[in-house]
């Protein structure tokens, strides 16, 4: 038998600090657990988290956020969760220090990794406050209204961003990595688009505090406002595997994890989740994922009272 608590939710992030108020508010006592590296937290100013017409500096949101939950009984801890086993009754969580936590049920919001531009971490880190080096241009295109836009990678994801944030400028560049995988389609539409399309591979990315500058093999140096790597990510679903729960090509989990996984009482929440990664998305799965581990929870124990959302 489970001697833990009725919840743990891995992640500190929207999703799962969402998660934690809807749990603690249904009165579970949920505990958080997180290794401090929410995507959140590297945010300098969000213009698109609605109900913050000024923006909101993503530390200052996930402090509200932590606040918020722990007002209603929520626990928040660090703590690297390494593995989890499914035991009877519910769950083991293996910590990186070596202890362990049981529980019930677990919602998993531990998001997803970047893949960077090859910088020192602390010039990136200094890039990205700078606003000069940005990942998400669903999140910040708008602010760079007829600006000099640089995207690096020439395939099919950096093509497709390029022509996304052409509507917010008409000096858009796009760059390869190391090469160019674009098809003959892709370069015709993307010269439609009056979009320019540079071919040598990248020597190196030279941050400054209002513009960024990039090498290029035989070309001179290149200088623009904003440069947006669309490298891909990395989802931190490993301990969804580890439970045998089906990842997505991408490797993430399904749209179908936040109400049902298929494991009983695992649900997911947040950008771990196949789909839109932002914050309002992050927030809207970690209600739902609270929801459905509190009403399953409730059905475990035969508890009549239901809350049919
Ligand atoms: C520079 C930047 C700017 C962005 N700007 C915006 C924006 O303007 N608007 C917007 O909507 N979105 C923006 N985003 C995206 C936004 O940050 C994410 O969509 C959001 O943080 C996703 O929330 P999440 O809770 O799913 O994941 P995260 O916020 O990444 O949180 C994941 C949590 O899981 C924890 N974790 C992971 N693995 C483990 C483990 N093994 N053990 C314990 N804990 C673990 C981490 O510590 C963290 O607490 C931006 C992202 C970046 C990097």
């Amino acid at each position: 038998m489970i001697s833990g608590r009725d919840i743990v939710i891995i992640g500190a992030g929207p999703a799962g600090l969402t998660a934690a108020l809807y749990l603690a508010r249904y009165r579970r006592a949920p505990l958080v657990l997180h290794d401090g590296s929410s995507r959140a937290l590297r945010i300098p100013l969000t213009h698109n988290a609605p109900g913050f017409p000024d923006g909101v500096r993503g530390p200052d949101l996930i402090a509200r956020m932590t606040r918020h939950a722990v007002q209603y009984g929520a626990v928040v801890e660090e703590a690297k969760v390494t593995t989890v086993e499914a035991i009877s009754g519910g769950f083991r969580l293996n910590l990186e220090d070596g202890s362990t936590r049981e529980s019930r049920a677990v919602i998993l919001a531990t998001g997803i990794d970047l893949n960077q531009v090859d910088l020192p971490g602390a010039v990136h880190e200094a890039a990205i406050r700078a606003g000069v080096l940005r990942y998400c241009p669903v999140c910040d295109g708008y602010e760079h209204l007829d600006k000099r836009i640089g995207v690096i990678g020439c395939d099919t994801n950096g093509a497709s961003e390029a022509l996304f944030l052409r509507q917010y400028s008409n000096d858009i560049t796009l760059m390869p990595l190391s090469h160019s995988e674009l098809a003959p389609a892709q370069i015709q539409e993307l010269a439609a688009a009056e979009i320019k399309v540079e071919t040598g591979a990248l020597i190196a990315v030279a941050p400054g505090p209002n513009h960024i500058g990039v090498l290029l093999e035989d070309r001179a140096r290149l200088e623009f406002d904003v440069i947006y790597p669309a490298l891909g990510y990395r989802p931190r679903s490993s301990l969804a595997q580890q439970l045998g729960i089906d990842l997505t090509e991408a490797g993430c989990v399904t749209a179908a994890c936040v109400a049902d996984s298929g494991v009983p009482g695992f649900f997911a929440a947040g950008d771990v989740v196949e789909g839109l990664d932002q914050i309002s998305v992050a927030m809207g799965h970690g209600a739902v994922a609270a929801t459905k581990a509190h009403n399953w929870l409730r059905e475990q124990d035969q508890d009549t009272l239901q809350n049919k959302d």
